[in-house]
């Protein structure tokens, strides 16, 4: 998708601090934080949403948990704990329509419980 984001990201066109990469996935800093640690796990394959995904790729979710599982468990994150969020169309407040899954931590969470 020529005029997705996160596809300029994977593509490199659109620098981003990275923390995580293999063959198939992408970790990277959210650029607008919402904890004090937030990143931003993505498929290099486009999809528009987490529904999307598991039509066209299913096994694209199970290699981005995977390296949200490798990356939690050496940052430490796994450890004092974390939160993933996907947001799917409008009314979850979805701005970029590339598939992504939120991973949250660093300092206890609010909301959802806590
Ligand atoms: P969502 O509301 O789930 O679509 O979230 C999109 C996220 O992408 C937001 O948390 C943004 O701060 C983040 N974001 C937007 N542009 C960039 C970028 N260039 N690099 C890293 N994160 C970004
Ligand atoms: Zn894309």
């Amino acid at each position: 998708m020529s005029d997705c984001l996160f596809c300029k990201i994977v593509q490199g066109e659109i620098p981003s601090k990275k923390v995580y990469e293999d063959e198939n996935v992408l970790g990277f800093h959210d650029i607008s934080p919402n904890a004090k640690e937030h990143y931003l796990f993505i498929s290099r394959d486009h999809s528009t949403n987490v529904n999307d995904m598991s039509e066209r790729n299913p096994d694209s979710i199970v290699h981005v948990f995977n390296a949200i599982r490798k990356f939690t468990k050496e940052s430490g994150l796994e450890e004092s704990g974390f939160r993933v969020v996907t947001n799917t169309n409008r009314n979850s407040g979805q701005i970029v329509f590339h598939t992504h899954f939120h991973v949250l931590g660093g300092e206890p969470l609010k909301g959802f419980g806590a």
